[in-house]
């Protein structure tokens, strides 16, 4: 017989999902097991910008939850020790139609929360050191927004889970059956209370059936960084252009945005044809993350696409002026999607939960959504 440890709550996977939620678990004084089959963890938490960005949230809920996460971020980065900066977040406009969204946003969106600033040209220069001012006509600043290396703060959380909370870590242990009170990771037998499987975009290991009927499916972005920046440049700001207001869903209340994306469909089928926008941000070693595209379905192509990344150079140029476009390092990364919902969790037995589904928005949102996973589950 193999031999059987315990712990109050089990957490299945180490993005930042699971770790939020054992995170959340051990603050409510739970005793946690955190299994992760790899290593260390290597799926979307750690291949994404690092932004966490409220501004760009569904209205109410999905926003809230958001700033809540934005604040437990800084207590965690400061107190597990990794870098971390609230730069904020700048929309630039150069067509007089995407003008027309940052304004309209800026009238509505005080009344639902939002705290952004329109700014005219000079006003963005001025925060913005990597700005094109070639046709600027202005941009929406947004304060809330903050930007960490994932792949630094997925791996310093962990050990911070473990020294702060007392929570045990088993890295390159799958999990591959639970039958609670049992569960079975790499080769050991838990008796656990309750399970959360935050498996990311791994949808057939556990609960195979579940996903089928889910509304769940994959997406594929691709991704580049440049070198270091030299002589300390900095970005400041995380920066995007009018594409990305058809991308995140704070921008729907506009009615502006419904000729604007008209517009953009129609100039730039290349573009809507690989669901691009152009986002960047800036990590402490000084390089530029720049990216993505969006491609949708349950069997992502291993193979990246040049045209992909051209597409992004391309149009990160104009609205970029880096001391160094050279790239260094390409990649893509997968999340698990679901078609409305912001998040999506089952109840697949008693006691278990799953958790997954937050699309792009994983880093923005997972610590808020964990105390709400436990409010639900006391
Ligand atoms: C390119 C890219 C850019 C993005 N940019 C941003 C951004 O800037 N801001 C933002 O808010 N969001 C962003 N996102 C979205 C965000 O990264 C995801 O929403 C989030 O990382 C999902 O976290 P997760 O924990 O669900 O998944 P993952 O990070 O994939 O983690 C799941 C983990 O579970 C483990 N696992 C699975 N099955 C088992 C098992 N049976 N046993 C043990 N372990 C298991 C896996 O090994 C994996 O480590 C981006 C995503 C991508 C791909």
């Amino acid at each position: 017989m193999k031999p059987i440890q315990h712990a109050n709550i089990a957490v299945i996977g180490a993005g930042i999902v699971g770790l939020a939620h054992a995170l959340e678990a051990a603050k409510r004084g739970y005793n946690v097991i955190l299994f992760e089959r790899d290593q260390y963890a290597l799926g979307a938490s750690v291949r994404n910008f690092g932004m966490v960005l409220p501004v760009g949230m569904a209205p109410g809920a999905v926003h809230q939850r958001a700033l809540r996460s934005r604040n437990i971020w800084l207590e965690v980065a400061r107190e597990a020790g990794f870098w971390h900066e609230p730069v904020g977040f700048m929309i630039l406009a150069y067509r007089p139609d995407e003008m027309a969204v940052l304004t309209e946003f800026c009238e509505r969106g005080p009344a639902l929360g939002y705290i952004g600033q329109l700014l005219d040209k000079t006003e963005v220069l001025q925060r913005c050191a990597g700005a094109n001012p070639d046709g600027l006509l202005g941009g929406l600043w947004s304060p809330t927004e903050m930007v960490v290396d994932p792949r630094e703060a997925v791996r310093k959380i962990p050990a911070y889970l473990a020294r702060q909370y007392g929570v045990t870590l088993r890295f390159g242990a799958a999990v591959t059956a639970i039958d609670l009170p049992y569960i079975e990771a790499g080769g050991q037998t838990w008796q656990v209370e309750r399970a959360l499987v935050c498996g990311g975009s791994d949808f057939e290991t556990l609960y195979p059936e579940l996903f089928q009927a889910s509304g769940l499916t994959r997406c594929k972005l691709q991704m580049l960084r440049t070198e270091p920046q030299p002589d300390n440049w900095r970005l400041g700001p995380m920066l995007a252009t009018g594409f990305t207001l058809k991308h995140y869903p704070a921008f729907s209340l506009c009615e502006s945005l419904t000729p604007l994306k008209a517009r953009l469909a129609a100039e730039y089928p290349e573009l809507e044809q690989w669901g691009i926008h152009i986002l960047a941000s800036q990590n402490e070693a000084g390089e530029v993350i720049l990216g993505d595209s969006h491609e949708y379905g349950l069997a992502p192509e291993p193979f990246d696409r040049t045209e992909i990344d051209e597409l992004i150079l391309f149009h990160a140029q104009k609205m970029l002026r880096l001391p160094s476009l050279k790239i260094s390092q390409r990649w893509h990364g997968v999340y698990a999607k679901h078609v409305e919902q912001a998040a999506v969790i089952e109840t697949p037995a008693e006691n278990v939960r799953v958790v997954t589904g937050l699309g792009g928005i994983g880093m923005t949102t997972s610590f808020g959504l964990a105390q709400e996973t436990f409010e639900a589950w006391a």
